[in-house]
């Protein structure tokens, strides 16, 4: 019985140290100033740590700024953008907290909205959870919008619904992000190894 019970208390610790549950959430990264790649990466290996692991990547691809005011597509450079597959533990707030914490370390100044980045980072996905307050949005109401996020965030995750109820593989299908420029960056492969 002895024995037992102390086989049972080294169980329980065990159980109680086990990692925290960890949540599948979608990023979307872009950069349009300076190396642009650069960037992207490092925004990557910033984020791949403890709280919040990347677990895969998808292509680089090339669009059109999409500026607000007409004309701006001409004058500010195009955006590379990709998107990353992350486990983490962090709560929704908190791993906003942490993107945006890595947008500062990567040089993002805050124009006006839309305005030329080095690096942005939004939150797409994460896990199920559906919310909307001042500050977090979630999932990302830009998905079904935009092709930079549509397209490669379709390679990582082709099944996932959108709140639309419309699959994601059907979404890049849609007029809506068919017709946009949007190009897949051949020979850019972005790894966390780099
Ligand atoms: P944009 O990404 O549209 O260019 P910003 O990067 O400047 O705009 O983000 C502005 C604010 O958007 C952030 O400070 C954040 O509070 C808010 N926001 C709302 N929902 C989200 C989301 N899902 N992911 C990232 N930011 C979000
Ligand atoms: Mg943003």
């Amino acid at each position: 019985m002895d024995s037992f019970l102390n086989t049972y208390k080294r169980v329980s610790k065990t159980t109680v140290t086990l990692p925290t549950e960890r949540v599948i959430s979608y990023l979307g990264l872009g950069s349009s100033i300076g190396d642009r790649a650069a960037h992207l990466r490092s925004a990557l290996q910033r984020l791949n740590s403890e709280s919040t692991r990347v677990t895969a990547l998808s292509s680089v691809y090339e669009s059109p700024h999409l500026g607000l005011a007409p004309g701006d597509s001409e004058r500010y450079p195009p955006h590379l953008n990709c998107v990353a597959q992350v486990e983490t533990s962090l709560s929704p707030n908190d791993l906003l907290d942490s993107v945006l914490e890595i947008e500062r370390a990567g040089g993002r100044e805050r124009a006006e909205r839309w305005s030329p980045r080095t690096i942005d980072i939004d939150i797409l996905l994460y896990g199920a959870v559906s919310e909307s307050s001042p500050r977090l949005t979630l999932p990302h109401p830009g998905i079904a919008k935009r092709a930079f996020v549509a397209l490669p965030l379709a390679e990582l995750a082709p099944q996932l619904t959108l709140p639309s109820g419309e699959r994601l593989a059907e979404t890049v299908l849609s007029e809506t992000i068919q017709q946009q420029a949007i190009r897949r960056v051949a020979g850019l492969a972005l790894s966390l190894a780099e």
